[in-house]
C-alpha cells in the first residue's frame, strides 16, 4: 500500500453518509487577472456566464492563490497546503523529472475515497512523466495538456512577437536549446499522448465538450462527481476559435476570455438541463493574476500592484466565485481574506466527515462564509514565491520582504484594505505591527520543515 493510500484509508469518513453529497465543480482559469472580468469591472470583455455566476452566488473581493505561478499555485489548491510542503515550487518543464510526490493527498483522492467520480480536463502542470500524471493523483479521467501551452519550439515563438510589440531587443537564439530535441505540446488521454502540438484554437471547444460529457455520464449513475476544469487559456500563446475571434474589444487576449466565459456558460447550461443545480457546488478562479509584462497579451489586474510571478497583490489576488443554488444565498459580496488553500478542508468536509486529520493542511472551511451565513476568524495568509517566504497578510496588514542577490533586503508594510494598489509604506510609522508580524513569519517559519524542491 502506497503511503497516500494508507493515509486515505485514515481519513474515510466513520460512519456512511445518509444524504448524497453534492456534486463540485471547480473552473480554473490560467493567468486571469483580477480585473478581466465583468463581474470585477472590467469595462471591454464581455463575461455573462461569469457575472451570472457571481450574481447566483458569491463574490469574493480578497481572495488569494498561494503563488503566483502555475505549478506551486495547482499544488497548494490541489494538497490545501502551501507548496513548500510538497516541493512544487517552482514552474515545471517539458524537461523536468519531477512532480506533486506520492506521499501528497490531493482533493480529488480524498473525493474518490468517499465515492466520488473525478474527471481533470485541461492543464495539470504538476508533473508528466507517468508516476505524476492525474491517474495517479486521484482522477480517473484526463484530457488535456499537462502543462503550458508555450512550451515548445513552435509555440514559444510568442515571446518573440511579444518583445517587437514591446520594442525590446530579440532574445537570443539559445532560449529555444531546451526544447529542440523535445517532442512538442501532447494533448494527452489519460496515460496516453493522443496528439503533438493540437490545433489550440480548438481546445476550449474540445476541452468543453469533453467537461460536458462527463457531467452527463456522471448524472447517470449513482455517484457524485468532481470535476477540476484547468483552462489553458488566457496563458499565452492566445488562441480563440473562428466564432470568438476578432470579437472583443480587448482584442485577441478578450476573444479567449470572451470564449473561456461561452465555456462556463455550457457547463451551467449542462448542469441546469440534468437539473443538479441544487445538488451541484460550482466554483471558479485563476492560479495567478496576469502577467503585466506582456501588453496586450497578457491580463488586466485592475487597481491592484503588479502581477504574475510577483508576491505584490496583482500577482496573486484573484476573482474567486462560488454558486449552489438553493445553499449560498445569491448576490453576495465577500470581503472576506479567503484562499485557494480553503478549498481542500471545505470539500472535505462537504463530501462527509472531517478533513483529514493526519494530513497538515493550511486552510480552513469556507463554509460558514458561503452557506452558513456566519464569518470566520481572518486567517494568516502567507505568500510564497519560488519556495521563498516574501509576504504575510494579518487583518488588513501586509508585511513585505523584497531583496535578493541583486537588491538590499527591504521590509515593507502596507494598509492593503485601504491602500490597494500598495503604494504607501508604513513600516516606519508602525514598528510595534511589524515586530509581531516579523515574530508570527518566525513561528511559521519554524514549524515545518521544507520538502525537497521538485525540478
Ligand atoms: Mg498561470
Amino acid at each position: 500500500m502506497r503511503r497516500r493510500e494508507f493515509l486515505m484509508s485514515l481519513a474515510a469518513p466513520a460512519v456512511a453518509q445518509p444524504k448524497r453529497a453534492p456534486n463540485v465543480v471547480f473552473i480554473y482559469a490560467d493567468d486571469l487577472g483580477y480585473g478581466d472580468l465583468g463581474c470585477y469591472g472590467n469595462p471591454s470583455i464581455r463575461t455573462p456566464n461569469l457575472d451570472r455566476l457571481a450574481a447566483e452566488g458569491s463574490r469574493f473581493t480578497q481572495f488569494y492563490s498561494a503563488a503566483p505561478l502555475c505549478s506551486p499555485s495547482r499544488a497548494a489548491l490541489l494538497t490545501g497546503r502551501y507548496p513548500v510542503r510538497s516541493g512544487i515550487n517552482f514552474v515545471l518543464f517539458p524537461d523536468s523529472t519531477g512532480g506533486l510526490p506520492d506521499s501528497e493527498l490531493t482533493i480529488a483522492e480524498l473525493l474518490r475515497g468517499r465515492g466520488y467520480a473525478t474527471q481533470i480536463v485541461g492543464k495539470w502542470h504538476l508533473g508528466h512523466r507517468p508516476q505524476y500524471l492525474p491517474t495517479r493523483h486521484g482522477f480517473d479521467f484526463y484530457f488535456g495538456i499537462p502543462y503550458s501551452n508555450d512550451m515548445s519550439l513552435k509555440t514559444n515563438t510568442v515571446y518573440d512577437e511579444i518583445n517587437r510589440d514591446a520594442g525590446r531587443p530579440p532574445r537570443p537564439p539559445s532560449v529555444y536549446d531546451r526544447y529542440r530535441t523535445l517532442p512538442g505540446i501532447p494533448l494527452m488521454r489519460d496515460e496516453k499522448v493522443i496528439e503533438t502540438e493540437p490545433d489550440q484554437t480548438q481546445l476550449t471547444p474540445r476541452y468543453t465538450a469533453e467537461a460536458s460529457a462527463f457531467i452527463r455520464k456522471s448524472a447517470a449513475s449513482a455517484r457524485p462527481f468532481f470535476l477540476y476544469f484547468a483552462h489553458t487559456f488566457p496563458h499565452v500563446p492566445l488562441f480563440a476559435s473562428e466564432k470568438f475571434r476578432g470579437r472583443s474589444r480587448r482584442g485577441l487576449y478578450g476573444d479567449a476570455v470572451e470564449e473561456l466565459d461561452w465555456s462556463v456558460g455550457e457547463v451551467l447550461r449542462t448542469l441546469a438541463e440534468l437539473k443538479l443545480d441544487e445538488n451541484t457546488l460550482v466554483l471558479f478562479s485563476s492560479d495567478n493574476g496576469g502577467a503585466a509584462g506582456l501588453g496586450r497579451h497578457g491580463g488586466s489586474n485592475g487597481a491592484l500592484r503588479e502581477g504574475k510571478s510577483t508576491t505584490w497583490e496583482g500577482g496573486v489576488r484573484e476573482p474567486f466565485l462560488a454558486r449552489w443554488k438553493g445553499r449560498i444565498a445569491p448576490g453576495q459580496v465577500r470581503q472576506d481574506v479567503a484562499s485557494t488553500l480553503d478549498v481542500f478542508p471545505t470539500l472535505a468536509r462537504l463530501a462527509g466527515g472531517a478533513p483529514p486529520s493526519n494530513v497538515v493542511l493550511d486552510g480552513a472551511d469556507l463554509a460558514p462564509l458561503l452557506w452558513e451565513g456566519q464569518g470566520r476568524p481572518q486567517p494568516d495568509f502567507f505568500y510564497y514565491h519560488n519556495g521563498e517566504l516574501r509576504a504575510l497578510r494579518r487583518g488588513p496588514w501586509k508585511l513585505h520582504f523584497t531583496g535578493g542577490p541583486k537588491q538590499p533586503p527591504k521590509t515593507e508594510l502596507y494598509q492593503v484594505e485601504t491602500d490597494i494598489a500598495e503604494r504607501f509604506n508604513l513600516a516606519e510609522r508602525h514598528p510595534d505591527i511589524v515586530a509581531r508580524m516579523q515574530e508570527a513569519i518566525a513561528r511559521h517559519q519554524a514549524s515545518f520543515e521544507k520538502a525537497p524542491t521538485q525540478r
